[in-house]
């Protein structure tokens, strides 16, 4: 058996008049994340984690911003999109942690609602998605609501 673990990491800027997505979930909120596609931090960062894995590079490589394919484009598809890069060369996801950090809106409703959804998207049992979710203590931009970042980890192994 051999294992992998990689890193992600995402950050976009909350500003009025967009929709805040994470994990494929709409959290209603006064503002939204900014980007090309739906601007899904979470799905970005653990879709960079996984390519981490195997030394892939990242998404922007695999889903290049200029492309006019992923305009507005549901992250969970590119999650998706991912995913299926990592089994077509004979890896399984084993588990995936993630820490949201974001000063409002309180997440802690949404967090079973976002694991749900991505356990769907990677094709795992609920237990092996985990979310957590704190404040950036008021600092930096984070802390003072104009971004959300994610950290997101996963694990990967394949039959030798
Ligand atoms: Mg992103």
């Amino acid at each position: 058996m051999e294992i992998r673990i990689g890193q992600g990491y995402d950050i976009h800027r909350l500003v009025p008049k967009r929709p805040l997505i994470l994990g494929g979930v709409a959290i209603p909120h006064d503002k939204g994340l900014l980007g090309h596609s739906d601007a899904d931090a979470l799905c970005h960062a653990i879709a960079d984690a996984l390519l981490g894995a195997l030394a892939l590079g990242d998404i922007g490589h695999f889903f290049p911003p200029e492309d006019p394919q992923w305009d507005g484009a549901d992250s969970t598809q590119l999650l998706a999109a991912t995913l299926q890069q990592v089994r077509s060369r004979g890896w399984e996801l084993v588990n995936t942690d993630s820490s949201i950090v974001a000063e409002r809106p309180k997440l802690r409703p949404h967090i079973l609602p976002m694991r749900t959804r991505l356990a769907e998207v990677l094709a795992v049992p609920l237990d092996r998605v985990s979310i957590k979710a704190r404040t950036n203590e008021g600092l930096d931009a984070v802390g003072q609501q104009a971004a959300i970042a994610v950290h997101s980890v996963v694990l990967l192994q394949r039959e030798t």
